[in-house]
C-alpha cells in the first residue's frame, strides 16, 4: 500500500515540477493534477489488464499456462496479479498430486486380485477395475453409468443390493459359468461417503472346488477305514463272546490280520501321497539304476504272483532295452513302478501276461509301460483313474487289496520327475500305463560309476 501511496506521489511530484520548469511557479497546482490524471489513467489500465488476465484464466481449460493475455507486472496491480498468480500455481500443482494420487490409487485398484466397482448412489457404475469387468462381463467404457443391478442378473445380488444389510457376502455365478464348468464368485458390498458403494469381487470356484475335494477326501477315508474296522470288531466280539475251538479261533484271527493289513496298506499309501505332496521334487543330481529298479520290481512282483494265484500263474516279462539311469528318489521311483506291475498282476484274470519294458525313446526321454492282457478300462473311466479312491471295479480292487491310492502315487510321483502317465486302454483289449520321463532326467549307465 505504501509504494502506491510512493508512485501516487511521484506522479504528483513529476507532474507538479515539470510544469514549473516548462512554465513557471504558477504552472505548479495545474502540473500536479495532470501528474494525479495521468496517475489515474495509468492505474486504470493496470487495473483493467488484471481484469483481462483474470477473466481469461477464469475461462481458460489450463490455468496458469503462459497464453492469453499478460498481467501487470509493475505497481500494486502487479503484485496483486503475482500473488495470484502464486495461488493460482500452487492450487494447480494441489490439483496435480490429488489427480497423481487418484491414479495411484486407481492403478493399485486395477492390480487387485479381486474384482472393484464403484457405485454412486443410485448403484451405477462409476468406475471398475479389469477383474470386475472379466467376472461380470463388464465393458470398463460402455457400462460407465449403467445400473450395476441390470448388469448382473442374479436374484440373489438383486436382494442383497435392495436389502441393505451387507454384513454377509452373497454368492453368484460368474459370467463364464458353464454346468461343466461352473464359476463362482463371492460379492461384498461397503458404505461408504454420501451413500455410495463399493463393491468387491473374488473368485471363490477354486476355494469351493477344494472344499469339496477336502469333504470327499474325508468322506472316502472314513469310508474306507470304517469297512475294515467293522469287520474287525465283529471279529473280536466273536472272540469276547463265543467259546471257539483252536481251528476257528485260527480262522478268525487270520481274517483279523487280513483286515489290519488292509487298514496299515491304507494308512501308508496316505502317508505316501501327504509326503509326495508336502515335499520339495527330488534332486537331479541323484541317478538310479533302471536295471536296479526293474531288479526290485520283479521280485515283489513274484512274490505277489505266488499269493494272487498260487496255481496258474500269469506270464511275467521284465525287459530293458536300454541300460539307462533315471535321477531321482529311488524309493518314490520303485513306488510307482511296482504300483503299475501289482495293478497289472491285480487286475488280469489267470493265465495272462503282463510285459514290463524299459526304453530310451529316440529324442532322449525315457519310458516305462507295463502292458497285460486283463479285461482293460472303458473310456469314460480313463480320465478319473488318478483321482483318489476312484475305482473302476470296486469288489475287485478290494479283494486284491487295493485302495483306489496307488494311480493317485502313481501320478504324483511321475509330476515330481517331471514326467507324465500316459493309460492306454480298451476293454477286452489289456491296458498299458507307461510313464514318460524327461530327457534331462535319463542317461546312458555311467560305466565308472557300474565298474564300483
Ligand atoms: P486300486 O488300489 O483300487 O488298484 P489304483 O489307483 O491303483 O487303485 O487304480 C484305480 C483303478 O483303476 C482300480 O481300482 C482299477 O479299477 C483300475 N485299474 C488300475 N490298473 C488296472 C489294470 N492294469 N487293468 C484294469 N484296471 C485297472
Amino acid at each position: 500500500m505504501i509504494s502506491r501511496f510512493l508512485v501516487f506521489g511521484a506522479f504528483l511530484f513529476a507532474g507538479a515540477i515539470t510544469a514549473w520548469y516548462v512554465a513557471g511557479i504558477q504552472w505548479l497546482a495545474a502540473g500536479a493534477l495532470v501528474g494525479a490524471v495521468l496517475w489515474m489513467a495509468w492505474d486504470t489500465f493496470s487495473m483493467s489488464r488484471l481484469l483481462r488476465w483474470l477473466a481469461a484464466e477464469q475461462q481458460s481449460d489450463t490455468p496458469g499456462a503462459d497464453s492469453g493475455p499478460k498481467p501487470p507486472r509493475a505497481g500494486a496491480w502487479g503484485e496483486i496479479a503475482d500473488r495470484m498468480n502464486r495461488i493460482v500455481r500452487k492450487l494447480i500443482r494441489m490439483r496435480q498430486r490429488s489427480e497423481n494420487r487418484l491414479d495411484d490409487f486407481l492403478s493399485a485398484m486395477q492390480a487387485s486380485p479381486n474384482g472393484v466397482v464403484l457405485l454412486d448412489a443410485e448403484g451405477r457404475i462409476e468406475w471398475c477395475n479389469q477383474t470386475a469387468a472379466h467376472h461380470f462381463g463388464f465393458d470398463v467404457q460402455r457400462d460407465l453409468l449403467q445400473y450395476a443391478a441390470n448388469l448382473i442378473r442374479e436374484p440373489s445380488f438383486a436382494r442383497y443390493l435392495a436389502g441393505g444389510d451387507f454384513s454377509q457376502e452373497v454368492s453368484v455365478h460368474g459370467r463364464d459359468s458353464t454346468a461343466a464348468r461352473p464359476v463362482k464368485l463371492s460379492l461384498r458390498l461397503h458404505a461408504y461417503g454420501e451413500n455410495r458403494k463399493l463393491l468387491l469381487s473374488r473368485d471363490v470356484t477354486a476355494v469351493q472346488q477344494a472344499d469339496a475335494m477336502r469333504r470327499d477326501f474325508v468322506a472316502n477315508v472314513s469310508h474306507e477305514i470304517r469297512t475294515p474296522l467293522t469287520v474287525l470288531s465283529g471279529f473280536v466280539e466273536t472272540l469276547q463272546t463265543l467259546t471257539l475251538d483252536d481251528r476257528e479261533r485260527h480262522h478268525y484271527l487270520a481274517l483279523m490280520a487280513q483286515q489290519a493289513a488292509r487298514m496299515q496298506t491304507l494308512v501308508s499309501d496316505l502317508l505316501t501321497l501327504s509326503r509326495l505332496e508336502g515335499s520339495p521334487p527330488p534332486r537331479h543330481q541323484e541317478w538310479q539304476s533302471v536295471q536296479a529298479l526293474f531288479d526290485q520290481c520283479a521280485a515283489e512282483a513274484r512274490a505277489l504272483q505266488g499269493l494272487l494265484t498260487p496255481t496258474e500263474e500269469h506270464t511275467l516279462g521284465f525287459s530293458v532295452e536300454s541300460d539307462c539311469e533315471l535321477a531321482g528318489e529311488a524309493s518314490e521311483l520303485f513306488s510307482a513302478m511296482s504300483n503299475l506291475v501289482t495293478n497289472a498282476l491285480r487286475y488280469t484274470p489267470s493265465p495272462g501276461a503282463v510285459q514290463v519294458t524299459w526304453r530310451q525313446l529316440d529324442d532322449g526321454r525315457g519310458e516305462f509301460a507295463v502292458k497285460d492282457t486283463g479285461p482293460g478300462i472303458a473310456a469314460e473311466h480313463i480320465p478319473r483313474l488318478t483321482e483318489r479312491f476312484y475305482r473302476v471295479d470296486r469288489s475287485r480292487s478290494r479283494e486284491s487289496g487295493g485302495t483306489g491310492l496307488g494311480l493317485a502315487i502313481v501320478k504324483h510321483v511321475a509330476q515330481r520327475h517331471g514326467g507324465e502317465l500316459h493309460i492306454d486302454s480298451r476293454p477286452g483289449a489289456g491296458s498299458r500305463f507307461s510313464i514318460i520321463f524327461p530327457s534331462g532326467r535319463v542317461r546312458p549307465v555311467q560305466l565308472a560309476e557300474t565298474a564300483g
